[in-house]
């Protein structure tokens, strides 16, 4: 374990000249930070367009042939408002012709929205003065177009390892060929993970626009607590289930090397942020950590008589999803009833050969489909250890006239998903967090 910081900065902490000068701050403040990975410029306020999108609209008029000059400088006037406003003695010309050629020239679609965080990772090495280093030759991808993390590791350790100071775009690598390849959307925690593995970190800072992991979506409910602490694993719940923080992905390659990460927020450097950890003794402070949903989602449910005593029904079952593609969400039983939750928007143009397939398999006494399902998982370590956890989810939601469509406790005890109306939805979220957090004892 060394002693060094790997920080990343989402696209609101790098947004403008003035976000620029905070996270120059807080980089120069700590002489450990020594590698931080950039995104690409966000949004400066809210109706405003992240340079990533700019980027996808952009690219797709130059794929179709059509005139993109407009937009493409409204992309250049973005950094070159940057460069102006911190004085910097550089300039992006050469570099905007050639990815304005690259984009005559079909480069592609991955390789044009990386050029977000290429051009502003340059900037920002310039503001440091640190080294920049092109992610293109060292993160890889497989020819399936899957991430290698081995060989990324093999040739991103040895590089790091010949520099003191450097800044790495995040979002994007290359695949055996050479041409750029991005990650998902929010991929540059990918690269921030992968960066703190490969230099084996103390810790993976990652600094972006609120004070942490908060217990839920700041959208539904007004000022949530953050989350001082949580488990790799019951964030992995969360962000599955839509807590948009922290890419999902971003945690594997920290999990592996037993690097923390910490949420920090660029504009309010002094909150303490969540702490990611691999286990945790400590309890939480509430029984609950955090809750997060979707919404969209489908429910078949199924009855037949003895189901319980009918070998392989289960199986027959899912063997009808997965003969037209399907994966399924969630699965509860009872004696003589199964319900298999599926996403929606997948579910719609198979529905009719799916339930003709499950009526061919296992002929049930009855079928019947409910459409507009949200799903809310409350996760929480300590929830093994508290009793009456369910019923006090239960009774809160009654009190809120919330009808409940599904209870599953994930086999982990880790967390209790809930099934309401898409309508339902927030009412639900916001009455979970009354019980356990803005009326809890602490
Ligand atoms: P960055 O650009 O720094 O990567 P993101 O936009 O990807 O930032 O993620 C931060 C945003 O995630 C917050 O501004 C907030 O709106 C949203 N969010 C959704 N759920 C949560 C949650 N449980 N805790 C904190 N933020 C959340
Ligand atoms: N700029 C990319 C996006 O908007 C990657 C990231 O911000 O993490 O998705
Ligand atoms: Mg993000």
């Amino acid at each position: 374990m060394s002693n060094i910081k790997v920080v990343k900065f989402g696209g609101s902490s790098l947004a403008d000249a003035n976000q620029f000068r905070k996270v120059a701050e807080i980089v120069l403040a700590d002489p450990d930070r020594r590698f931080v990975v950039a995104s690409a410029p966000g949004k400066r306020f809210s109706e405003d367009t992240k340079v990533t999108d700019m980027l996808y609209a952009c690219y797709a008029k130059a794929a179709e042939g059509a005139n993109f000059a407009e937009e493409f400088a409204a992309i250049e006037e973005r950094y070159n408002g940057i460069i102006s406003e911190l004085g910097l003695d550089i300039s992006l010309e050469k570099e905007f012709t050639k990815i304005k050629n690259a984009f005559e020239h079909r480069a592609g679609r991955d390789y044009a929205a990386s050029r977000g965080e290429y051009l502003n990772s340059i900037v920002l090495a310039a503001f440091l003065k640190f080294e920049f280093i092109d992610p293109a030759g060292y993160i890889k991808f497989g020819e399936n177009g899957v991430f290698d993390l081995e060989k990324t590791l093999s040739l991103l350790g040895p590089r790091l390892a010949r520099c003191e100071y450097a800044v790495i775009p995040g979002f994007y690598g290359s695949m055996p060929n050479d041409t750029i390849r991005t990650f998902s959307r929010g991929g540059s925690d990918v690269t921030g993970s992968i960066v703190a593995s490969a230099v084996n970190a103390k810790i993976y800072e990652n600094w972006t626009d609120v004070s942490g992991f908060l217990i839920c979506d700041p959208r539904i409910v007004e000022n949530p607590e953050p989350i001082k602490t949580i488990t790799y694993r019951e964030l992995r719940e969360l962000a599955y289930m839509g807590a948009g923080v922290l890419h999902e992905d971003a945690i594997f390659p920290v999990r592996k090397a037993g690097i923390p990460i910490n949420i920090k927020n660029t504009n309010r450097p002094m909150d303490r942020g969540t702490m990611i950890v691999a286990d945790s003794d400590e309890t939480s402070e509430y029984v609950i950590t955090g809750i997060a949903g979707k919404k969209g989602f489908s429910v078949i449910n199924i009855e037949k008589d003895m189901m319980n005593s009918e070998q392989g029904f289960g199986r027959n079952v899912l063997r009808a999803l997965e003969k037209n593609g399907m994966n399924f969400e969630h699965m509860p039983s009872g004696i003589d009833t199964m319900s298999v939750i599926v996403n929606t928007d997948a579910f719609k143009p198979v529905q009719q050969n799916v339930l003709d397939e499950i009526n061919f398999r296992v002929h049930p006494d009855h079928m019947d489909v409910e459409d507009d399902l949200a799903l809310i998982a409350v996760v929480g370590r300590s929830m093994r250890k508290a009793r009456g956890t369910a019923g006090r989810i239960f009774s809160a939601l009654a009190h809120a006239k919330i009808n409940v469509k599904m209870i599953d406790q994930g086999s982990s005890e880790l967390n209790i998903i809930i099934g309401v109306t898409n309508e339902d939805f927030e009412p639900a979220i916001r009455a979970i967090y009354d019980i356990f957090v803005a009326t809890a004892q602490k």
